[in-house]
């Protein structure tokens, strides 16, 4: 059998995460300075045409990044649609120490509606999985390897629906 030319999936994605450092504090995380940003980093390359995709990732919402709600990744994906190829990449550690529960089955389930209400899960292209080990709304962005401890997420119903 004959082995296709055509990239992988994950060949295809440029992994994009908008954690904006600021030299000093700002009032509001500015998306549309962010969105201008990535549209001039990437003018000129015909991403389109190499079949590459921009993921926005989700950040944990530390006081000077830009990325820890669903609405910010929203309006900068919002603000590039038609400039460049352009989509979500949701990390499981940074939705829950930025505040989202994704540990019980009603807040997975309600994380899932926001998500789908802002993002849109058919915008979502990647999750990245890993655990955290600080506590849900801490904002502290420290992974966690799945499977150790100190672990915030392995009794999470998020968990316990992929691993099923
Ligand atoms: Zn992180």
């Amino acid at each position: 059998m004959a082995k296709s030319n055509a990239p992988s999936p994950f060949a295809r994605i440029i992994w994009f995460s908008i954690l904006a450092h600021f030299a000093e504090p700002i009032a509001r995380p500015d998306c549309c300075k962010t969105a201008a940003a990535i549209a001039s980093a990437t003018q000129g390359l015909d991403l389109a045409q190499a079949g590459l995709t921009i993921l926005i990732e989700n950040t944990a919402g530390s006081e000077f990044s830009l990325g820890g709600s669903f609405e910010q990744v929203a309006e900068v994906i919002d603000r590039l649609r038609g400039i460049i190829p352009i989509a979500a990449c949701i990390d499981t550690c940074h939705t829950h120490v930025a505040g989202y529960d994704i540990v019980s089955e009603e807040g997975i389930y309600q994380t899932l509606q926001d998500l789908d209400a802002t993002i849109g899960l058919n915008n979502v292209k990647v999750i990245h999985c890993n655990d955290a080990k600080a506590a849900r709304g801490s904002k502290l962005d420290r992974h966690q390897h799945i499977g150790r401890e100190p672990s915030a997420l392995s009794r999470s119903a998020f968990f316990s629906t992929i691993s099923a």
